[in-house]
């Protein structure tokens, strides 16, 4: 398994992460993308909704507002239990999670837990509440106070009528939303795996009761499969369900989908059985019926909810984590971030074998422009190839494209017309005619290496 560092280095380096107002001494908890980055996260959330609302029939989708009513969050419990137990060291003034102090560190040396060292002085544990709090206008009084959803969920809840008749929707069926939560964690840390503003990407799944077992299974393999089909190593994955005494108040059943992180097992996406609670907890704070009237038994029914609810920052490092590879080609490091193609922030390299050859450089250039209406492709001829070469399997662009002395030909020898393409992961080279470069991408991206090599194939690179 890679060490953090590193991932941290290469995302800072090529682009992908950057610590937020770094120049004014950072934010430790919050994180900007770059751009490589921004196109792997746009690319998670556009699969994730794909898959889970457009390919599917019994899913809709929603984008609902940061800052709700205040009432929504002393309905859903979160003012009242949404809270973390939290120890203060009286001697270095550090302050930490009192249930996850084995992954903290006391800041005196050499690095130990808090509580550890002889000179600490821990405080009994205190429960701190999670919810950003703030102002609605200009006048700071109760009146005004709002939150920052810590939750994407409660605005899929509150809008489950508006939804339902709006849509004319019959159960089962589903509302999935993407978007900004926030969380005054106590402890933040392991990069993005735990900040303070993040995004999350939930599904609430309404079921007549007495079917919610079925489809939390049906959930829990279908989310589990979701991140093998994008690349995720199975081994490196794993289901914990929830005992008993760990449950949410809102939650009947609780499974956490684990990903092997640098720092060992945790979370990267909650699926939980939320029975009834949501929507009979807003029906008594707001005083509307929230139920459903089922055709076929003529009855009013509150439905039961089951809640797949992924962080997008999480899922984007555990793909970075997982694509990750070091490797020795020719006595010297190669690194690659083996990406799903999907996934990879930059499809197409295209690449000129002579940049000082201004019809291999206009070839070029085309070829990328003609590329880059269906994927995003680059153009870079900054360096030796063996070194565009190492920069995108850096950065884990699945395919490179070159064009040489012998696609525009020269006085020795005529143009053949053909490119090279080469693969990221087995570094094996096919030459194709330039009018079928786009047909054999189309191939390509869809897993066909092997076949495409068969037709067209060369010798190793
Ligand atoms: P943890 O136990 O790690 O604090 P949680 O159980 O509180 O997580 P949920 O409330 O179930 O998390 O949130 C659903 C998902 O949202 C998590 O699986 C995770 O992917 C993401 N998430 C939650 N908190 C954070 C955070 N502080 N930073 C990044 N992602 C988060």
């Amino acid at each position: 398994m890679v060490a953090m560092d590193k991932i941290v280095s290469l995302c800072k380096r090529r682009g992908f992460i950057f610590q937020s107002s770094e120049i004014y001494g950072g934010t430790g908890s919050c994180w900007d993308y770059g751009p490589l980055g921004v196109e792997l996260k746009n690319n998670i959330k556009r699969a994730w909704w794909r898959d889970s609302v457009q390919s599917r029939g019994d899913m809709v989708g929603l984008d609902a507002s940061i800052l709700m009513h205040p009432r929504v969050w002393k309905a859903s419990g979160h003012l009242d239990h949404f809270a973390d137990p939290m120890v203060d060291c009286k001697v270095c003034k550090g302050r930490f999670r009192a249930d996850k102090l084995e992954d903290a560190r006391c800041p005196q040396k050499p690095s130990k837990q808090p509580g550890q060292h002889d000179a600490c002085q821990l405080t009994e544990p205190r429960m701190f509440n999670l919810m950003f709090k703030t102002f609605m206008g200009p006048v700071e009084d109760e009146a005004a106070v709002a939150y920052l959803r810590p939750e994407t969920a409660q605005g899929i809840f509150v809008n489950f009528e508006n939804v339902q008749q709006s849509m004319r929707l019959k159960l089962p069926f589903g509302i999935a939303q993407i978007g900004e939560s926030f969380r005054t964690e106590i402890t933040p840390g392991n990069f993005t795996f735990r900040s303070r503003e993040f995004e999350q990407m939930e599904i609430e799944f309404f079921v007549m009761p007495g079917t919610d077992e079925i489809w939390y299974q049906r959930w829990l393999d279908e989310r589990f499969a979701w991140y093998a089909k994008y690349g995720i190593r199975k081994e490196n994955l794993r289901l914990r369900e929830h005992d008993k005494d760990e449950l949410a108040h809102y939650a009947k059943r609780t499974a956490d989908i684990e990903y092997l992180f640098p720092m060992g097992w945790s979370e990267l996406e909650g699926v939980a059985n939320r029975a009834d609670f949501d929507l009979k907890q807003h029906a008594q704070f707001s005083g509307k019926t929230l139920e459903y009237f089922d055709e076929e038994s003529k009855q009013k029914i509150v439905p039961f909810v089951i809640e797949p609810s992924a962080g997008a920052d999480r899922g984007t490092l555990a793909f970075l984590v997982d694509a990750y590879r070091e490797e020795e080609v020719k006595g010297e490091k190669r690194v690659v971030l083996q990406f799903h193609p999907e996934l990879a922030p930059i499809k197409i390299a295209v690449l000129p074998l002579l940049k000082k050859n201004p019809q291999i450089v206009e070839t070029a250039h085309k070829l990328c422009a003609d590329l880059r209406k269906r994927w995003h492709s680059v153009y870079d001829d900054t360096a030796s190839i063996g070194r565009l070469y190492r920069r995108q399997d850096e950065v884990g662009t699945p395919f490179c494209v070159t064009v040489d002395v012998q696609t525009v030909g020269d006085e020795q020898a005529a143009a053949d017309g053909k490119v090279t393409i080469r693969d990221r992961d087995n570094m094996q080279q096919i030459r194709v005619p330039l009018a079928s470069v786009n047909a054999v991408m189309e191939e390509l991206m869809d897993g066909g290496w092997a076949e495409v090599h068969r037709q067209h194939g060369v010798a190793r690179g």
